[in-house]
């Protein structure tokens, strides 16, 4: 007997919530918990989009045959263009080779796993905090993690000082993770010239950056939330992006996302892709095709990609307007603490300086789930549960 000996694993800091909230019997329960982006009627519906997409494909699709290994051909020219910008220098000199992949956690993982076969460079530094999942993804595939200061709990906000100290610290070939945008789970992002900053960091101590894009369109826009990875792109030579599909096109469980590998030059940049290539062999020998199919779809199809920009456009519109009220109503609810910080956030999340025995009571007495570090779904907010949610806050504080 071999499994008899194994011991139980930790449930998962975040979906592990998602299964003790579903088990939890109370009607107002409130889950804050996982990203996912609810309407206002607390629905994760199909985008319209998405829809005409599949509609699409239903009729015009012939096979089931096996997609390349790199996937949907038309799907990575388009994820480079959504990354780069469509006249870009890095496309056009031919540095830059996509592979779909399943999500962005599947896209990190063969990054993982590519750096770790194929190159010195064995140390990875991120962001502290970070999400949850970077620490278990890269160690796992035996990497060494080293932790940048990034947040500053006093003030709420960036601190950058601290990024800057600790990167001093890295040694020439180290990675660094560095979140495109919507940084999670703190919603802070660096400024466009703190980000020159980092990206001449990474050319003077000869840092490759491995980007994770996992929000592209719910900070500030489509364009606006590329530029943290075009200005570092334009001064490194080196650079990994693992983006998501996930959120911007709803698409979370048909596992959409890529891996960009970026070289000095067209023929580095080939022979990294080949290596990236049996990477993915020697994992899951080829991408599920329909996410892809979708993506590509819309992105190719100028009606289409307007569309979904406006779709893409009201969730971003709405997370902002329920940020907003989530501050104003825990005023109103007589809280006296100060948490404008949280209308200044990016993206899906808001890092709410809340303790793990104020997380905890919030779920054991009121039934509403965040993640233990603070970190609260804003995009999981709606007009009916927001009342309840400060609620609870004005109680456990
Ligand atoms: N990176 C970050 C920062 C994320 O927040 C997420 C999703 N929670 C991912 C990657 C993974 O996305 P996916 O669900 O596409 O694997």
């Amino acid at each position: 007997m071999i499994f008899s000996q194994i011991p139980q694993a930790p449930a998962d800091p975040i979906l592990g919530l998602t299964d003790a909230f579903k088990k939890d019997p109370r009607a107002d329960k409130v889950n804050l918990g996982v990203g996912i982006y609810k309407d206002e009627a607390g629905q994760t519906p199909v985008l319209k989009t998405v829809k005409k997409a599949e509609a699409i494909l239903l009729d015009a699709e012939k096979t089931k045959n096996y997609l390349g290994i790199e996937g949907v051909e038309l799907y990575n020219t388009a994820v480079q263009t959504l990354l780069f910008g469509a006249k870009n220098d890095i496309i056009n000199a031919k540095r830059a080779y996509t592979a779909q992949a399943p999500g962005g956690t599947g896209s990190l993982r063969v990054a993982a796993e590519f750096l770790v076969r194929n190159t010195d460079s064995k140390t990875l530094w991120v962001s502290n905090p970070t999400w949850a999942n970077h620490q278990n993804i890269f160690q796992t595939a035996g990497l060494t993690i080293k932790e940048y200061g990034y947040y500053k709990a006093e003030t709420h906000d960036m601190d950058f000082d601290a990024m800057i100290t600790d990167l001093q610290a890295a040694q020439p070939g180290d990675l660094i993770l560095l979140h495109g945008c919507c940084h999670n789970p703190t919603g802070i992002d660096l400024s466009s010239s703190q980000w020159e900053t980092v990206g001449q960091l990474c050319v003077d101590k000869e840092l490759v950056p491995l980007f994770d894009f996992a929000y592209q369109g719910f900070g500030a826009g489509i364009e606006e939330d590329a530029q943290g990875l075009r200005i570092v792109a334009a001064k490194v030579p080196e650079l990994l992006v693992a983006n998501s599909f996930s959120k911007n096109f709803g698409l979370y469980n048909e596992r959409i996302g890529a891996i960009t590998v970026v070289a000095a030059n067209e023929e580095t940049a080939q022979k990294s892709f080949s290596q990236i290539k049996k990477t993915i062999r020697a994992t899951y020998s080829n991408p599920p095709a329909h996410g892809g199919l979708i993506v590509s779809t819309i992105l190719s199809d100028e009606t289409l990609r307007q569309e979904w920009e406006v779709e893409l456009a009201e969730m971003r519109q709405r997370i902002a307007e329920m940020r907003v009220l989530f501050v104003e109503t825990l005023k109103s609810e007589g809280v006296k603490q100060d948490f404008s910080f949280i209308s200044r956030q990016n993206g899906m999340f808001s890092f709410s300086g809340l303790s793990k025995e104020q997380v905890n009571r919030l779920k054991d007495e009121f039934g509403v789930y965040i993640v233990g570090s603070g970190r609260i779904s804003v995009a999981g907010m709606t007009k009916q549960n927001i009342p309840v949610i400060c609620k609870a806050i004005a109680q456990v504080l």
